[in-house]
């Protein structure tokens, strides 16, 4: 069977890392089968349906890496290629449920009631065979015994959920149903849409919630909700999507740290936990730091232009190679892209702004002396480079009859704004000789 899977977010204004997580799952899927992963954006309700809303859901799952495998053809003059798709939207599909609407009808399985139309809903219970909860029986509820039909069309015209939803899974031939286990109480309304229509319904695979670290459901002001809020810490996608996979999914022998290509090959429905995942920042935080650890050079210094260029510095005022370089000094050095600002700022501004209290405590006239005099020898280097400036800073040190430390200490608060910071002579490199004569020009 040629598996095809899709994600169908609503435009909510707000991609929840439970969503992000279901469509992680699908699409781990489709590429463990080698299936079509699909995204259909569910905007049916017009009021919540902007370009905004579902900008976050794309940027969302470009910035997962989660990429969707057909669409409408884009209005690329060159036609569409991979990635270039865009989703299927349900505000444009409204001839499609037309059409449904009258087919139930055509087969006495719907019907207008009070400028509505209703479903004949299945009067027998329905047993949900689902992938990852088992077999799930649903009987009637006690108000659904009295009239277990229910709206298909709004007075109004507008298609519900439940109709629009299964309209499309059969349209675009999906064969699996991954989503949240929320979506449990829905599932036997949809079985018998799908049977009212004549076909099989496709395999379900209701994946447990997301938990606060206490219990609790996680709202959308809970941290960690949004999967903004990871962008703007500055964690690394590849430590998110790994982070994500643990939520509700557990390769064998306890292994957490996972490269994506090993997860795609392991990952398999059978495999997803029944029970709740429970949200856990330390881990999440702990996996940041091993990704960054781990992570290439280039990759590093990508996702740190971004962080950067997100904390506002004007990266692209600077030649590449001497953002390159600057970045090459942090490598190893931070846990997290966010901390990126504070660490590395001020190879990107004009001024450094150093702590009051700090200035107070190292600039002593002393230290502005020594200094002063680090500086002549700095002006006088035929090379401003980091074997040079080492050499100069030393020579200097012997002169004054000092150790390196309270030389260092003043020259790298007042070039860089910190008491810590990348490696001193190289930054002084990087920096370059205007600059670091500049910023020793202590007053
Ligand atoms: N639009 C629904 C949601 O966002 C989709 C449910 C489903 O995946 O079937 O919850």
């Amino acid at each position: 069977m040629n598996v095809r899977v899709r994600f169908a977010p609503s435009p909510t204004g707000f991609l929840h890392i439970g969503g992000a997580r279901t469509a992680l799952f699908n699409w781990l899927y489709a590429r463990h089968t080698g299936g079509t992963f699909v995204l259909r954006i569910e905007d049916t309700d017009a009021a919540r349906n902007t370009q905004e809303a579902t900008d976050v859901i794309l940027h969302g799952l470009r910035w997962l890496g989660l990429d969707w495998d057909e669409g409408p053809a884009s209005n690329n003059p060159a036609g569409p290629s991979k990635g270039d798709y865009g989703p299927y939207f349900q505000s444009q599909r409204g001839e499609m449920y037309k059409k449904r609407v009258q087919e139930l009808k055509d087969k006495g399985m719907a019907y207008e009631s009070e400028g509505a139309v209703k479903f004949k809903m299945d009067r027998n219970p329905i047993v949900i065979p689902d992938l990852v909860v088992g077999d799930v029986r649903r009987e009637l509820t006690d108000r659904e015994q009295v009239d277990p039909d229910f709206v298909i069309i709004r007075s109004d015209g507008q298609p519900v959920f439940h109709f629009v939803n299964v309209v499309d899974d059969l349209d675009m031939r999906i064969t699996h149903v991954i989503r949240g286990e929320d979506h449990l109480t829905n599932t036997a309304k949809h079985i018998a849409l799908f049977r009212a229509f004549g076909v099989e319904p496709p395999k379900y695979a209701h994946i447990p919630l997301i938990l606060n670290p206490d219990g609790s459901k996680m709202s959308k002001r809970d941290t960690g909700a949004s999967l903004q809020s990871y962008m703007d810490d500055g964690s690394a996608p590849e430590a998110v999507v790994n982070y994500l996979c643990l939520l509700g999914w557990s390769p064998k022998e306890n292994r957490e740290k996972l490269p994506l290509e090993e997860i795609v090959k392991l990952f398999d429905l059978p495999q997803v936990l029944r029970h709740n995942a429970r949200f856990d920042l330390d881990k999440m935080k702990w996996l940041d730091g091993e990704y960054l650890r781990e992570m290439n050079d280039d990759r590093f210094r990508e996702l740190g232009a971004q962080a950067l260029r997100r904390a506002g510095f004007a990266l692209d005022k600077y030649p590449a190679d001497y953002v390159k370089a600057a970045l090459t000094t942090c490598k190893g050095k931070i846990k997290r892209f966010g901390e990126l600002g504070a660490y590395a700022g001020f190879y990107f501004s004009d001024e450094v702004k150093i702590d009051p209290a700090l200035a107070e405590k190292e600039f002593t006239d002393e230290a502005k002396a020594r200094v002063k005099k680090l500086r002549a020898a700095f002006e006088q280097l035929p090379q401003f480079v980091a074997a040079e400036l080492e050499k100069a800073l030393k020579a200097t040190a012997a002169e004054l009859g000092i150790k390196a430390g309270p030389l260092v200490h003043p020259t790298r608060l007042a070039c860089t704004g910190a008491a810590a910071g990348p490696s001193l002579y190289h930054l002084l490199e990087i920096l370059g000789r205007d600059k670091v004569l500049q910023r020793l020009d202590i007053h």
